[in-house]
């Protein structure tokens, strides 16, 4: 289907403009990373009403033949490809200059994308509520359409979703990291990155070869680099912290007379030191969890023991572990450290 089919007149007409006779996007090339497709969960799918506004002057019609009755205004203002396109003057047409404007339909513009894909892209620079992606694998295509499209409105809520704590949650975080960097989105590489230090990085990177290895593909050897840099780095500080840990108290059951320094720390700091090797953050290390299980040797003789370390050594580890929280985790800035210059 052509997209001049009656008079047109555009914003920005251009001294030279192409002169195609088939509008169609499918003529622009592949996004770099459509080689593989990512697995999409489909639930119902249904066009939003706005763009069934009958005052419309485009009609978008998807590969899957769905209509989407649009304001081009809105689409230039929000996209450098729709905006080149519609600075193109039409050619004039007599089929349709004798009806009244009543009759005329708006000119229809066949795009490949799904109707699907296109009905968020819509949303997204409409003002509407923006979609919501609880899903990492709803971000690729979208990403890709925003890139294709030069929509900044798109990525700027793709960016926002891509960092949010609903999906963040349910997502393994170096997977987010390696799409930030692939997006080379700096302000999400950090949050991302920092999000990383919670898991295991060198298991999640052999999760993610095994299921998504597709996704390893798009992020430089400098990105991983200062992933790992800033991991060992942080390690390096969070354990200086832990082996200077210092602490006087003595359990004062019957003859028991075990001390924190001498019995209990040694457990707890060797321990701590193996868990922040791979994550060098406070989540997992001042559970209740951990600390107690610190005391499975040291209190094995006394049931005092426990009781008394763990009322006791509460304010010394609180206060190791805001010291920990406070280490940094940019990442950004360990990427700028002297080393790399
Ligand atoms: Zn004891």
């Amino acid at each position: 289907m052509s997209y001049p089919t009656r008079t047109g007149y555009y914003m920005r007409p251009t001294s030279s403009p192409p002169t195609p006779t088939n509008f169609t996007f499918s003529a622009l090339p592949p996004p770099p990373s459509s080689r593989t497709p990512h697995p999409i969960p489909k639930p119902p799918f249904s066009k939003h009403p706005a763009f069934d506004n009958p005052d419309a002057d485009l009609i978008l019609r998807t590969a899957d033949k769905v209509p989407f009755r649009v304001f081009r205004r809105i689409l230039i203002e929000s996209s450098d490809i729709f905006r080149d396109l519609f600075s193109i003057p039409s050619p004039p047409s007599s089929s349709t200059t004798s009806l009244s404007p009543a009759q005329q339909e708006p000119p229809v513009l066949d795009i490949p994308e799904p109707a699907r894909l296109m009905n968020d892209f819509l949303l997204c620079v409409y003002p509407l509520p923006n979609p919501r992606y609880t899903s990492i694998d709803e971000l690729f295509p979208l990403f890709d359409l925003a890139r294709k499209y030069a929509s900044q409105p798109v990525l700027d809520v793709l960016r926002a979703a891509l960092v949010s704590p609903e999906l963040m949650r349910k997502t393994v975080p170096l997977r987010v990291y390696a799409l930030a960097c692939k997006e080379d989105l700096e302000q999400e590489k950090r949050t991302a990155a920092a999000a990383c230090l919670e898991a295991d990085i060198d298991k999640a990177a052999l999760y993610m070869e095994a299921l998504w290895p597709e996704e390893l593909r798009d992020w430089s050897a400098l990105d991983l680099t200062r992933l790992v840099r800033l991991r060992d780095t942080r390690f390096e500080l969070a354990a200086e912290l832990v082996r200077g840990l210092e602490g006087k108290g003595v359990c004062p059951v019957g003859s028991c007379r075990h001390d924190f320094q001498a019995d209990y720390f040694p457990e707890f700091q060797e321990a701590a030191l193996l868990e922040l090797r791979k994550c060098p953050t406070s989540k997992v290390v001042f559970t209740h969890t951990f600390v107690t299980s610190c005391l499975n040797k040291t209190a094995a003789s006394c049931f005092g023991c426990a009781r008394e370390y763990l009322a006791s050594s509460g304010t010394i580890l609180s206060h190791l572990k805001r010291r920990i929280d406070m280490l940094p985790d940019n990442v950004l800035e360990v990427g700028r450290m002297p080393a790399e210059r």
